[in-house]
């Protein structure tokens, strides 16, 4: 099976019903490279990435620490605490690093800040704080024992935040 992706076509393997992909990036010598550089000036993300802390980093540490690392644009935790200090000493305890926090007093506040921070992606788990993130937004839903039902396999959410297709 090919990959249409031209930074995906090196090598393809398969192990069982797991397709491994090795990304090899587009060869120097192609002339997309030159464009691609051009386009990225070298970096894969450059905007703003922004996390929520309960529930959603400290659901997938391993996770956030890799993606940390590599994040090329600003990063911000935006939690619903009232200790910036507490909260950068656990986001350093995870092995997050260049994370900036903000405190948040409100559901539709963690929105407002996204939107004046620029931030274009965005991690959390509850849907009272996605319900108010802007359309130009990347927004990524954290699954936990506080929005799913692992047992009856359903979400859980309000008439408020949710309705049925
Ligand atoms: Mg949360």
């Amino acid at each position: 099976m090919s990959n249409p992706n031209p930074l995906h076509q090196k090598e393809t393997e398969w192990h069982g019903e797991v397709y491994f992909i090795e990304t090899g990036g587009i060869p120097p010598d192609d002339p997309a490279f030159a464009e691609h550089e051009r386009a990225s000036k070298g970096r894969p993300w450059t905007a703003a990435l922004g996390f929520d802390f309960d529930g959603t980093i400290d659901e997938a540490p391993a996770f956030f620490t890799e993606l940390t690392r590599t994040w090329t644009g600003p990063i911000y935790c935006v939690t619903y605490r009232e200790d910036a200090a507490k909260v950068a000493a656990d986001v350093e305890k995870i092995g997050l690093r260049n994370v900036e926090v903000v405190l948040v007093n409100s559901f539709a506040e963690k929105a407002d800040v996204i939107k004046r921070l620029n931030i274009k992606v965005f991690f959390d788990d509850m849907d009272e704080v996605l319900m108010h993130i802007p359309a130009d937004v990347i927004v990524f839903k954290i699954r936990n024992a506080g929005n799913y039902c692992f047992e009856t396999q359903k979400w859980l959410y309000s008439s408020r935040t949710g309705k049925q297709k």
